[in-house]
Formats: C-alpha cells, sequence, structure tokens
C-alpha cells in the first residue's frame, strides 16, 4: 500500500515513514508482557495493539501488533523505537513533546524526538493527526492501567 496521497510530506520526511511502514520495528507480542494495550481509530480503520514489559520502573521491551494506514503503523513502530529502554517518566514526557508536534506548537524538541519529527507534516492534515497520536494515545492507557494494578 502506497503512503496516502492525500498526505504530502517533504520528501525526508516521507523516507522515514516509508521505512518504518516497510520495515516495522519491534512488530509482534511478547510472551510474557506486563501490560498490554488496545487502541482503534474507527474515523480511519486503524488498530494498534501493545505489550510492554516494564521493570523497575523501566520499559525494558515493547511489541506492537496492528492494521491501517501507513501513518498509524509507521508511527507505532517509531515509537516502538523511542521508547524502549526508557523509564516511564522518559516515555510520558516524549508523547508530551510528540502531542506538541501533532498540535503545532512553535518551540519543539525535535532532537528528543528523532524519527518522530518525520511525523510533523502530518499535523497539516487534522484527521491524519489521530492516525499518527493512535499508538501514543494506547500507551498511555496501558501505563495507566499498569499504575492502577500497582496501586
Ligand atoms: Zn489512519
Amino acid at each position: 500500500m502506497p503512503l496516502d496521497r492525500d498526505v504530502e510530506l517533504d520528501e525526508l520526511y516521507r523516507e522515514i515513514i516509508l521505512d518504518h511502514y516497510r520495515s516495522p520495528r519491534n512488530r509482534g507480542s511478547l510472551a510474557q508482557p506486563t501490560v498490554t494495550g488496545e487502541g482503534d481509530n474507527p474515523l480511519c480503520g486503524d488498530e494498534v495493539e501493545l505489550g510492554l514489559e516494564i521493570r523497575d520502573g523501566q520499559i525494558v521491551d515493547v511489541r506492537f501488533q496492528g492494521t491501517g494506514c501507513s501513518i498509524s503503523q509507521a508511527s507505532a513502530s517509531m515509537m516502538t523505537a523511542a521508547i524502549k529502554g526508557l523509564s516511564l517518566e522518559e516515555a510520558e514526557a516524549l508523547f508530551e513533546a510528540f502531542k506538541d508536534v501533532m498540535y503545532g506548537a512553535d518551540e519543539v524538541d525535535a532532537e528528543a524526538l528523532g524519527d518522530l519529527e518525520a511525523l510533523q507534516g502530518v499535523r497539516k492534515f487534522p484527521v491524519r493527526v489521530k492516525c499518527a497520536t493512535l499508538a501514543w494515545n494506547t500507551l498511555e492507557e496501558a501505563l495507566e492501567a499498569y499504575r492502577k494494578g500497582q496501586g
């Protein structure tokens, strides 16, 4: 499936997104996840399932599975690559930084975002922002469930 034609992105960003879409990082499922999450974006038909292994407040492993458009699946791949090895607090800070990009903040800490920066062009297409943030919202719900379980 080609990158959706209604999303016109800079060539470099397009390449990064296509690379993650074609060769997703951390795709699959964990044998014994600490916590899992499921999310969907009915507007587009995107679905993402996450499994996280959390140890001592750190995300030591993460896998995702899903179906949907190239933006949603590339974003999930980028997210897993970005959060692996981070503490829960760092992962949440990264989500905040990513949301800033998606919702158009002027000042963005692009360095912290790595490949995720490639998704900034998506913000010109508000409908597609839901595709780009699906994996992150799913992560947030999974972390909330984890914290409740730790209660
Ligand atoms: Zn989508």
